[in-house]
């Protein structure tokens, strides 16, 4: 089918070209098999280096070509030798999310097969949850805002009424669409409610959005809690909705137990725009060595297929992506597939590699 999509592609800094390329193609290919035509690829630029040669990070046609894609794909920015006078670093990435008013930071955390987690209990490498970090206000609301003088900085954590109820909802929804699919059914809010009045108008919000949802679980956490629980037993949660700042922390610690950042996708959704991107920044400390590892870029991108069928209502586009997620746990299955990051051999050209062959496998 002739569905005539376009993919906004920002493949940014360090080694984000490199993990890119191998996503785009296992993307083309997966619908290829499918049935359906090739994305248009329209490739953007943005980032430290752009900023060198061009004075912006952010140019105006990249938020435009943003803003008439379908979806958006978006490797890592940065460079931490590339600095704004003021001292801080280069984030457009975090500046698209309120330009396009992306307030939901999904972080699934899926263990995939072959590949093991940090815990002595098995039950966590048989992990499936999902952490929605807000992404638009929260502490993160002080970018490029706060202030600092000889004696002081400050920094204002901003929580409101409608940034709230709408994350907390999108939480919800998502919970009742895994329920659907066998899972519990569950959300918790992360918060720190018996200590900040903006943390208690938090779950105030998340307890007016729960009354909607009497067929979802609501649950509280305090956010030093919950982190040690997802050390703990992980496996309880099923949905969690926090804060920006606290969803940030959080969703690193949630990639370790999956394996590391290499292995950790993420979307930034809004009502209008989607951006798909791993957890990762652009480590600049391996770029150019070929020992990225490109598994969280291609299930960033599995997830943009996932979205695209709903949004769409492309039902092919959702196959594409449930053979890409395969592609990705049968090259890891039998656990002789290691990446760098975890201490073996496999970089990019090799786990594309393997990747593809899988994929091809699936025709
Ligand atoms: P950001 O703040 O933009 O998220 P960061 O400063 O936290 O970025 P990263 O760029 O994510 O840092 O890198 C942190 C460490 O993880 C680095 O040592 C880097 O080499 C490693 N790393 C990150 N992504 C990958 C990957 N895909 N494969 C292998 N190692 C990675």
């Amino acid at each position: 089918m002739a569905s005539n999509l376009t993919i906004a592609i920002l493949p940014g800094d360090g080694i984000g070209m490199e993990i890119t390329k191998p996503c785009v193609e296992l993307i083309q290919e997966a619908l290829g098999q499918v049935g359906e035509t090739p994305m248009n690829e329209n490739w953007l630029e943005a980032g430290a280096a752009t900023y060198t040669k061009l004075g912006t990070a952010l140019p105006d046609e990249t938020i435009a070509g943003c803003r008439s894609a379908d979806a958006i794909l978006l490797a890592a920015m940065g460079d931490p030798s590339v600095r704004y006078p003021d001292g801080t670093e280069i984030i457009p990435q975090i500046e698209l999310r309120f330009i396009l008013e992306l307030y939901a930071g999904v972080r699934p955390v899926r263990s995939v097969p072959g590949i093991k987690g940090p815990l002595a209990d098995p039950r966590g490498d048989q992990l499936d949850f999902v952490l929605i970090r807000e992404s638009t206000e929260g502490l993160f609301a002080s970018v490029g805002k706060g202030s600092r003088d000889d004696d002081q900085a400050t920094d204002t954590q901003v929580i409101t009424r409608k940034g709230t109820k709408q994350v907390c909802d999108f939480a919800f929804k998502l919970a009742r669409q895994r329920k659907a699919a066998g899972h519990a059914g569950e959300v918790t809010s992360v918060d720190k409610a018996n200590v900040f009045k903006s943390m208690a108008f938090w779950r105030d919000m998340f307890d007016e959005v729960a009354a909607d949802y009497p067929d979802i679980t609501k649950h509280y956490g305090y956010v030093d809690a919950v982190a040690m629980e997802m050390v703990r037993r992980p496996w309880i949660y099923d949905v969690m909705v926090t804060e920006n700042m606290y969803g940030d922390i959080l969703s690193d610690l949630a990639a370790g137990l999956i394996g590391g950042l290499g292995m950790a996708p993420s979307a930034d959704i809004g009502d209008d725009h989607a951006v798909f991107q791993p957890c990762h920044g652009s480590a600049p400390d391996i770029a150019g060595t070929g020992k990225a590892n490109p598994t969280a870029m291609f299930l960033s991108g599995a997830m943009m297929l996932d979205w695209l069928a709903v949004d769409k209502n492309h039902e092919a586009y959702g196959e594409a992506a449930r053979r890409l997620r395969l592609a990705v746990d049968n090259a890891f299955r039998d656990g002789s597939l290691v990446s760098t990051e975890r201490g073996g051999q496999a970089g990019v050209v090799e786990i594309t590699a393997a990747v593809m062959g899988e994929l091809q496998a699936l025709a």
